[in-house]
């Protein structure tokens, strides 16, 4: 490939500067090749040069260490960015060159940077054009340069410059010199710049073609005056040190080259109202009124003093334009950067900032910009669709009422009787042109390889790839003439060669009135066009709309035509579908209509109230998912797809008229069925209602329970009292509505969570309760527990309600218990095969939902729609989750491949990676259950086991040599382990005793009773412990001997993390270590242990121990990233946030692994992380891999959530919905502390049963009630120690507010390798738990730290 005059001059000017150059292959290999090795300079400066490439992400872990060595990197570029702007965040100096000249420039300056500093500096710049054009410096010129003492220019040298704000300020920080710091190494992004480093000697004219000014008004038409507002910018002396660096090396490159060198390029309007940020190739200098453009050349330090400066106040949009296409996050980190930035601005004069990615930028004209513009300003949430819609169809995407229509067309081009006319205008022409061609196809003198070219057209003018193929073949055809008479008219119709994909978009406001919205015409064309209607109405606020304005629902509407293709989706609820339903409406030959659901009061509106609003809107059946596709039938298939499981009424009624869903039909709750339910349980109120007029006065007894204690309390009291024939009603204090003009969470369950018990008794009160019995306070730690309060307060209650002298003849039935229920269960049958086949409720029986657990199936309801439900008088959206049993987590790709299609099929369209290192589905509903486990076992896996009593097995998803031996030990323990029973094959894949009814289940190691708590194992191969072995009740740790093979175990015991609030009895442990098994032994002591906790006897084994000397653990978080085996196979280990293995808009993780399992010859290995290995990947298929989803920060890589709302009935708060966006906060303070890429164990679950092991994590949340959270400190980083109670109760300001300056602190004064869980215990915020026991003393903090704890 010839080389660009960029490529050439920044190795030339490589080679002149360095000492030794290494190159991978790239643009600059030929420059190489073409040089005498020999010649190279004792500069000690050492050069890099690559292209910007994946491959760039394997310097990565080696830039930190080589951040304070004179080495500069030089990129080339073509077009994105993203590849480079990875290695942002690893070194101090990350510059960046839009053009040749200064891809020149900026190679000095970086080399003498690097030279002079000492520091790592990338270099990236574009490769360009073969006719840009370049000065380049002589070459007797460079070592001087690079040789000559460092420049450290002073305000007062800047001639004539008008002075910014910010270097005015008087007590600027960075006035003190800059002092390195001796001890520490460079933190990366250092956040706050110094207002100092500004700039250079001005005046000078730099030599390129555009006109620019300094940010800090160098060069202005109009300097800053008095009247401009002064902002400040926190600062940091390291920034400021780095800063002044480059300054110095910009002033030294100026006097060389006589072009001065800017950190960030001002150019136009003085008063903007908008400004540009540019990071890409093109310089924007377009003269368009009120807005500025700045081009960014330094991006590390960012001198944020100077973009702040840039920022006028007359400023009220900033729009960061980056050239950086993949990036994996939402944000890019020069955006956040500006938003940074802008928060030391007053809140009252932020201006709005958007982020936009530039793509081809060749050709790019001053109109294009001002599109983009008026776009952007325009832009809502409601671009969710009109951005897939782009990216589905891409050029070939013609939105006929386009807004960027109206500067040509008016007003009208909006209107969707315009678009139709437009539409049917072109689809008249396209006829036309095919009638055309048919027409010079007759003609016999035609030239054979014209005809060709045309007769392959009109074979494939309805395919729009092959149609696109041909096109520009047919036009090159056509300008070189064609001498036929109908070929005039065949190149004026040219654009329509192409098939396009015509959309018309709308609001839900076209269905006041479909007849004047012109909606009607459009559905009733015939044309092939598609229609879609974004409907915005949050579902919580549907009540409020005017009812006389009373919409039409438009599916159904264009269903009666019965040639139309309509489809309902909700890009919020399922991407997938969305991708699935545009494709397939293009793809229909006729009108489509697509309503979307996209529920946003403004442009602001979070993330999370759009998932909750569609959420609502489409469990509750208020906006079904489905497709209908009426071209269907006619090849004999099913025409409706129905793609959530509630469907609307009216919906059902069209569906039932159409007869064509019988079997859907039978899923959903009928309307009969309702009204039945309704009827009953009117008769019961009725009859409760006359007892309590015949008996006694009603009593409604609440409880809050999180442990089930106080449920079982509650329950016995109200047993007692309909014995006494009260008329007893029970319920949970959060179904009922004390405050009947507020909502219930937000304003009586959040505030208990602070409350005491005398708070809520005196709340009682405040809201008109009436005392009838003195206050009963029972005491967990009585040596009675909490019975010896309870059993003195029972009588005073009778006694009040007038029964105290009521016998009680008949024995008060005991509570049945889960032990009760697993006797009486033969074997964990109980009647779940009955339950299956009951088709009036969703749910199983209560006792045969504590069976189910054992088959690897929880019974939940949604919660986030069950107060909606509750008030419709449904019963609450029943639906299951389904946990594999995997042991070690291992399986293969047609097994993963499997599970993707059960979560298709049958779930929520996604599946969750567990803890436990297993799948997890979710929102399977009861008629979907046995197809489900029947799939599951179709490829080999099982879910007996894997819930309830659990013996489920976790295993380090090792990849060395003794992975085989340790895996095989892992499985051979499960599957010893394993209960016996054949309940599992009879009801889910029904299969019969052999001996039918005579043969009878036996459990040789569990009984009829099973255990009395879940059971938990775990392997863990050091120097890993991602498995946190000590937080399980049996452990292994393996021990290898000096040949690499497995030698045995230490073996662990004793280990649990389930915890009730308040409850001190409770606490979690860390198991202790027993001694030394060998593999042989291992499954033996297992089962001990386990019978051990069956029988509740003495642990036996201990006496015989021998203990190997410890071994070393370093970290329980998994080793992202690529790791290569010693059999030469490599392994990559995926971010996968919380286990959540999902499609999002820009994040289509489920579809890449799927694709990924479609060729993938290894294995996929699941982590206790909630994080995959793609394991055994071969040396090939690794050189073509472009797996590099880790741009992660160092906190966000180490979290881990438990799934809690809307789906676990235990929780309290949310968990997995929320710990991302707190880790945005947070990671944002680590960030400014320069910790981006260190780990911080943080762990999140929704409710004390610790399923995300939040007891070992260093820093953890644990739920408490909606928003509200148990705070914790201290753990051990590998899981070897438990973390303590900091906070009893924090909400996200306080968790924010007590994380700031601690985190600051773990900056600024950790010992070298000093873990954060460590630090905090040494900087006295927290005392160390030694053990289990002692979990509660000095909870609350120390010291000047502690907060009084009742
Ligand atoms: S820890 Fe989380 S997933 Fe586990 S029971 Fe509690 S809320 Fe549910």
């Amino acid at each position: 490939m010839p080389l660009t005059p960029s490529v050439t001059a920044v190795a030339r000017v490589a080679y002149l500067s360095s000492a030794v150059v290494v190159d991978t292959p790239s643009e600059f290999s030929s420059y190489w090749k073409s040089l005498p090795q020999s010649s190279l300079h004792a500069t000690a400066l050492i050069s890099c040069t690559a292209p910007c490439s994946p491959a760039l992400i394997r310097l990565l872990p080696h830039l930190p260490e080589l951040s304070n060595r004179p080495i500069v990197v030089h990129v080339a570029a073509r077009g994105d960015l993203a590849d480079a702007l990875i290695l942002r965040a690893a070194v101090p100096y990350f510059i960046h060159s839009s053009n040749a000249q200064q891809a020149h420039d900026n190679a000095l300056l970086a080399s003498r940077l690097a030279r002079i500093e000492g520091k790592a500096v990338v270099h990236v710049f574009h490769v360009g054009e073969m006719d840009d054009e370049v000065e380049e410096v002589s070459e007797e010129k460079v070592k001087p340069f690079l040789f000559a003492e460092k420049h450290i220019r002073t305000p007062s040298k800047a001639v004539g410059r008008a002075q910014s704000p910010i270097l005015s300020r008087p007590q600027s920080p960075i006035r003190r010199p800059y002092s390195p710091s001796p001890v520490r190494p460079y933190s990366p992004t250092p956040k706050y710049a110094n207002g100092h480093a500004n700039g250079l000697v001005n005046g000078l004219a730099n030599g390129h073609s555009r006109k620019g000014s300094d940010v800090d008004g160098r060069h202005s038409p109009r300097p800053m005056t008095p009247t401009t507002p002064m902002f400040t910018v926190p600062v940091d002396p390291t920034t400021a040190g780095l800063l002044e660096g480059y300054e110095s090396a910009a002033l030294a490159t100026l006097a060389l080259v006589r072009r001065s060198q800017r950190a960030l390029t001002q150019h136009a309007h003085t008063d903007p109202h908008t400004v540009i940020f540019g990071f890409c190739r093109t310089s924007l200098g377009f003269g368009i009124d009120g807005v500025a453009y700045v081009d960014v050349s330094l991006l590390s330090p960012l001198p944020s003093s100077r973009i702040l400066g840039a920022i006028r106040p007359s400023v009220r949009h900033v729009i960061v334009l980056e050239q950086v296409e993949k990036w994996t996050t939402k944000w890019t980190p020069f955006f956040l950067d500006i938003v940074n930035v802008l928060q030391h601005r007053d809140p009252e004069d932020r201006p709005s900032v958007r982020s936009a990615y530039l793509g081809d930028t060749s050709g790019l004209q001053s109109e294009d910009v001002a599109t983009f513009l008026e776009a952007i300003s325009t832009s809502k949430p409601s671009s969710s669709y009109t951005k897939i819609l782009s990216h589905l169809f891409a050029d070939r995407l013609e939105i006929s009422n386009s807004p960027s229509l109206v500067p040509f067309q008016g007003e009208l081009a909006t209107n969707p009787e315009f678009s139709l006319g437009r539409i049917r205008g072109a689809l008249e022409e396209r006829a036309e042109l095919i009638k055309a061609v048919q027409e010079l196809l007759h003609d016999s003198k035609l030239p054979p390889e014209t005809h060709s070219l045309f007769s392959r057209w009109i074979l494939v003018k309805d395919d729009f790839m092959r149609s696109a193929q041909i096109e520009g073949e047919i036009i090159s055809a056509l300008q070189s003439g064609i001498d036929h008479p109908v070929a005039a008219r065949i190149s004026s119709l040219r654009e329509h060669f192409r098939v396009k994909s015509r959309w018309i978009i709308g609001s839900d406001a076209w269905s006041h009135d479909l007849g004047a919205s012109g909606l009607h015409h459009a559905i009733a064309s015939g044309l092939n066009l598609n229609v879609l209607i974004l409907d915005t109405l949050p579902y919580t606020t549907r009540n409020t709309l005017d009812p006389s304005r009373r919409k039409h629902d438009i599916g159904l509407y264009a269903m009666n035509h019965g040639d139309v293709y309509v489809a309902s989706v909700a890009v919020y609820s399922s991407y997938a579908q969305v991708l699935q339903a545009l494709i397939e409406a293009d793809k229909f030959d006729g009108p489509s209509v697509v309503l979307a659901y996209l529920p946003y009061t403004a442009d602001d509106t979070a993330t999370l109230d759009l998932l909750k609003e569609t959420k609502l809107a489409v469990d509750s059946g208020y906006w079904p998912l489905y497709r209908w596709d009426p071209s269907k039938e006619a090849a004999g298939k099913e025409p409706f797809s129905l793609d959530s499981d509630a469907v609307k009424n009216d919906l059902q009624a069209f569906l039932d008229r159409q007869n064509h869903l019988s079997q859907l039909v039978q899923l959903v709750t009928s309307l009969g069925e309702t009204v039945k339910a309704e009827r009953k349980k009117r008769a019961q109120q009725a009859y409760a209602e006359l007892l309590s007029g015949i008996d006694a006065p009603p009593l409604l007894i609440l409880y809050a329970s999180d442990g089930g204690a106080a449920e079982k309390k509650a329950k016995r009291l109200a047993g007692r009292a309909q014995a006494r024939r009260l008329s007893t009603t029970i319920a949970t204090m959060d179904t009922m509505d004390m405050m009947p003009a507020q909502r219930r969470h937000s304003d009586w369950c959040k505030p208990l969570a602070k409350l005491k018990y005398s708070d809520l008794d005196a709340k009682l009160a405040v809201l008109g309760g009436e005392r009838f019995a003195e206050l009963g306070l029972g005491d967990d730690q009585d040596a009675d527990g909490p019975d010896t309060g309870y059993k003195a307060w029972e009588p005073l209650i009778w006694k009040a309600l007038g029964v105290e002298s009521f016998e009680v003849h008949e024995a008060e039935p005991e509570p049945i218990t889960n032990e009760h229920i697993k006797a009486a269960s033969s074997y964990l049958r109980g009647t779940i095969a009955e339950g299956l086949e009951d088709t009036s409720t969703g749910a199983l029986a209560a006792s045969d939902t504590q069976l189910t657990k054992f088959h690897g199936i929880y019974q939940q309801d949604d919660r986030d729609i069950r107060e909606e439900r509750e008030a419709q008088g449904v019963e609450p959206a029943y639906a299951f989750m389904i946990r594999v049993r995997l042991p070690g987590g291992v399986c293969t790709p047609a097994q993963w491949l499997a599970m993707d299609q059960i979560a298709d099929e049958h779930g929520s369209g996604n599946f969750k990676l567990t803890t436990r290192q297993t799948f997890q589905f979710h929102g399977i509903i009861k008629k979907h259950l046995k197809p489900s486990i029947q799939a599951i076992n179709r490829v080999l896996l099982d879910t007996l086991a894997a819930c309830g009593d659990e013996r489920s097995l976790l295993c380090d998803p090792i990849i060395i040599q003794t992975a085989c031996q340790v895996y095989a030990f892992a499985k051979g323990v499960s599957e010893h382990l394993m209960p016996r029973t054949t309940a599992y094959h009879e009801i889910w894949l029904d299969k019969k005793l052999v001996g039918g009814e005579a043969l009878k289940d036996f459990e040789p190691l569990y009984g009829e009773f099973y255990l009395p708590r879940k059971f938990k194992i775990a392997v863990a191969v050091p120097p890993t412990n991602d498995v946190d072995v000590f937080a399980n009740d049996v452990g292994f740790i393996a021990i290898v001997n000096e040949s690499g093979e497995l030698a045995g175990f230490n073996v662990t015991a004793g280990g649990g993390m389930g915890v009730t609030h308040g409850n001190k009895k409770t606490y979690p442990r860390t198991g202790s270590v027993l001694g030394f098994v060998t593999p042989e032994q291992g499954t033996i002591v297992a089962e001990k242990i386990m019978l051990v906790q069956r029988d509740n006897g003495n642990r036996a084994d201990r006496k015989n121990a021998r203990l190997n000397p410890p071994v070393f653990i370093r970290s329980n978080i998994d080793d992202f990233g690529w790791q290569t085996g010693e059999d030469g196979k490599h392994h990559f280990t995926c971010f996968i946030e919380n286990g959540r293995v999902q499609d999002e808009p820009g994040r289509d993780f489920k579809t890449a692994l799927r694709e990924i399992a479609k060729i993938h010859k290894g294995e996929f290995r699941l982590t206790a992380n909630q994080h995959l290995i793609i394991s055994n990947i071969t040396t090939a298929d690794y050189l073509i891999s472009r797996l590099d989803n880790l741009d992660f920060t160092g906190l966000r890589l180490s979290s881990s959530a438990c799934v809690a709302f809307p789906t676990c009935g235990l929780a309290m708060a949310e968990s997995e919905r929320y710990l991302p966006l707190l880790i945005d906060k947070v990671e944002k303070i680590c960030e400014e502390n320069g910790l981006r890429n260190d780990s911080i164990v943080m762990r999140m679950t929704g409710c004390p049963n610790g399923c995300a092991r939040p007891y070992v994590a260093e820093v953890a949340f644990v739920g408490k009630a909606p928003g509200t959270y148990l705070m914790l400190l201290g753990g051990g980083y590998y899981g070897q120690r438990l973390n303590k109670i900091y906070r009893e109760s924090v909400t996200e300001p306080e968790i924010l507010a007590i994380l700031r300056p601690m985190i600051k602190r773990y900056a600024l004064e950790r010992l070298d390798g000093e873990r954060f869980g460590d630090f905090v215990i040494r900087a006295g915020y927290i005392s160390p738990t030694t053990e289990g026991k002692a979990w509660y003393e000095g909870m609350g903090g120390e010291g000047p730290y502690r907060e009084i704890v009742a």
